[in-house]
């Protein structure tokens, strides 16, 4: 699913943001990169920012225009720092991960990012059916580029995971009302008994307990210790007044 994403880098000036951008979509699990037209072509500074990524690096479709990177895609979303600069159907972060995952069984998508200096020109920005403005400081809102990839390619891969994730049954056994129910009546036994608290008349003294046990939420194994001491506090009572 992720494979059918892809990152567009346009006219990057710094080889090693290339190599950056390859790290960031790795770890996220990306990882069709095109280079439209990027100022060098990937070097040994591209390669060391990419760390382990340099297949991704050098997978990587080199282009000489946005149209030819983007031409088979059902989905573009342009990246912009700056927030609604052009009247066109605007994303939040993660409102574009949710539109990716929708539309990705059913051709590529692509996410276009700008350059460095100046961004993307309106004209690629209007080369794009949707823009996404990752909510950043407005008095400081450009994102180094590699780090405006990592934070779409986390909430494309956050949502991806959410989505396929099979809920695993609990290892935690909680027991059942009537167990509790049958502890309450116990406690209150036990408790008019020693004379902490008076039948018919026990005040909010159970209400309040109930609250407790309630939000330490005993488990089953807890719940029989529980109970084990107001048993034994019940024979010492019995054995005391034989
Ligand atoms: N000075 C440029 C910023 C370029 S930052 C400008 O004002 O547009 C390089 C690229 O990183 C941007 O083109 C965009 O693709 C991405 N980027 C940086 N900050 C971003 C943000 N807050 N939201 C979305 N993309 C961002």
């Amino acid at each position: 699913m992720l494979d059918r994403v892809r990152i567009v880098l346009v006219n990057t000036s710094h080889t090693g943001n290339i190599g950056s951008v390859a790290r960031a979509m790795k770890t996220m699990g990306f990882s069709q990169l095109y280079l439209v037209n990027p100022v060098h072509a990937p070097d040994s500074h591209a390669s060391a920012l990419a760390a382990g990524a340099t297949d991704v690096l050098y997978g990587a479709k080199q282009v000489n225009t946005l149209a030819e990177a983007i031409g088979d895609c059902g989905l573009v979303i342009g990246t912009s720092a700056r927030n609604r600069t052009l009247d066109w159907p605007l994303l939040g972060p993660r409102q574009a991960a949710a539109q990716v995952l929708a539309e990705a069984p059913n051709y590529p998508i692509a996410l276009v990012f700008g350059r460095e200096s100046s961004g993307l020109t309106n004209a690629e920005l209007h080369q794009c059916t949707h823009h996404v403005h990752i909510p950043t400081n407005p008095d400081y809102s450009s994102l180094n580029l590699a780090m405006a990839v990592q934070t779409l390619a986390y909430e494309i891969r956050m949502q991806y995971l959410e989505a396929n994730e099979q809920p695993q049954a609990s290892t935690v056994l909680y027991p059942p009302a009537d167990d509790m129910e049958r502890f309450y009546t116990h406690l209150e036994t036990t408790l008019a008994t020693t004379g902490f608290i008076i039948k018919n008349h026990p005040g909010q003294v159970m209400t309040k307990l109930r609250r407790l046990f309630s939000r330490a939420r005993p488990e089953i194994t807890e719940l029989n210790i529980l109970r084990g001491i107001l048993t034994s506090i019940d024979k010492k009572i019995r054995t005391k007044s034989d």
